[in-house]
């Protein structure tokens, strides 16, 4: 009799996981059509000066227009890629159509800020340099033209093979940045041993400026240091003239978020760029 009590609780569990399993194996199998069927594409999202206000940068995130569920957010299909592997087939997308779009705005005369694209920690092995080198070589796109985006997960991993891999990136002439920093464990002593030219601040310390007093100390210690290092700090997810304002005043160098733009299609991005659009500081 006491045991029968417990039953219905297990039932329900291994149902939910059953369902999650059968969620995960839907959305795999759909994100390989998906590749098939160009229903992946590129939104980009400026990335600001805090010195001049202009568009210095972009960020090209990844979205999915799914023919019956419209468009899915990366938050939901990145975990599953990166659960079945099949992270590397989309981060090689990713890169390919970023620099597909760069070599056409360069035929186009537009005038390209760096545009970063985010690689996985799966992405991250001994035949990143020549994939990165084969499709910089492909597009004939310039190396300073193409920023990467890696999250601290990377550098926990501490290898000496990490660090020589990013040195052989950054050999070729592209840049690292360092994504959602301050949410990972890494620590801040061995930061320096990675030749990593931007920090991202997260968006998760960002959003209680300027009124969270431990959101102010911490953006502040990671500009302090970051000047320190002689890296360039960018805020993400800034919304609001007042987390602008207290950034600029730390330092910071730029900004990337809803206040100025959010991401948005290949040509409303030329468009901002063609039309000069710049960042107010004395509000809208
Ligand atoms: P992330 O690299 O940290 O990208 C920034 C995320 O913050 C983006 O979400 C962007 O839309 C969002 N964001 C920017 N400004 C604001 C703001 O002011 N307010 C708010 N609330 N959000 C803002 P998104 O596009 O949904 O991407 C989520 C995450 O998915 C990315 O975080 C990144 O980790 C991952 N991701 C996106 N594209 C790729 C990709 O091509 N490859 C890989 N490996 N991961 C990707
Ligand atoms: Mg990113
Ligand atoms: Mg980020
Ligand atoms: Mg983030």
């Amino acid at each position: 009799r006491a045991g029968r009590t417990h039953e219905p609780a297990l039932l329900f569990f291994s149902e939910e996981m059953n369902q999650r399993a059968k969620e995960h194996l839907r959305i795999e199998s759909e994100l390989r059509d998906a590749l098939a069927n160009d229903e992946l594409m590129l939104y980009y999202q400026p990335k600001v000066s805090l010195r001049s206000g202009r568009i210095v940068g972009a960020e090209a995130l990844l979205r999915w227009r799914h023919p019956v569920r419209g468009l899915v957010s990366p938050g939901v299909f990145i975990p599953v890629a990166e659960e079945t592997g099949l992270i590397t087939e989309l981060g090689n997308w990713v890169v390919e159509e970023a620099c597909r779009q760069i070599r056409q705005w360069r035929d186009a005369n537009v005038i390209m800020p760096p545009v970063a694209v985010n690689l996985s920690a799966r992405q991250f092995d001994r035949g990143l340099p020549q994939r990165m080198g084969q499709v910089l070589e492909q597009y004939q796109v310039h190396p300073e033209q193409l920023m990467l985006e890696i999250t601290e997960s990377l550098l926990v991993r501490g290898a000496d093979s990490v660090i020589a891999i990013m040195n052989e990136l950054v050999a070729m002439g592209l840049a690292l940045a360092l994504d959602d920093f301050g949410t990972g464990y890494s620590s801040l002593a061995y930061l320096k041993k990675f030749p990593i030219s931007t920090l991202k601040i997260d968006r998760a310390f960002v959003v209680g400026l300027p009124h969270e007093q431990n959101d102010c100390a911490i953006a502040r210690a990671i500009v302090t240091m970051g000047q320190q290092l002689r890296q360039e700090i960018v805020a993400e997810g800034v919304e609001t003239m007042e987390q602008m304002h207290f950034l600029r005043e730390l330092g910071c160098d730029q900004l990337q978020g809803y206040l100025f733009s959010q991401p948005v299609p290949a040509a409303d991005f030329e468009r901002m760029l063609r039309e000069g659009r710049r960042l107010s500081f004395t509000g809208p």
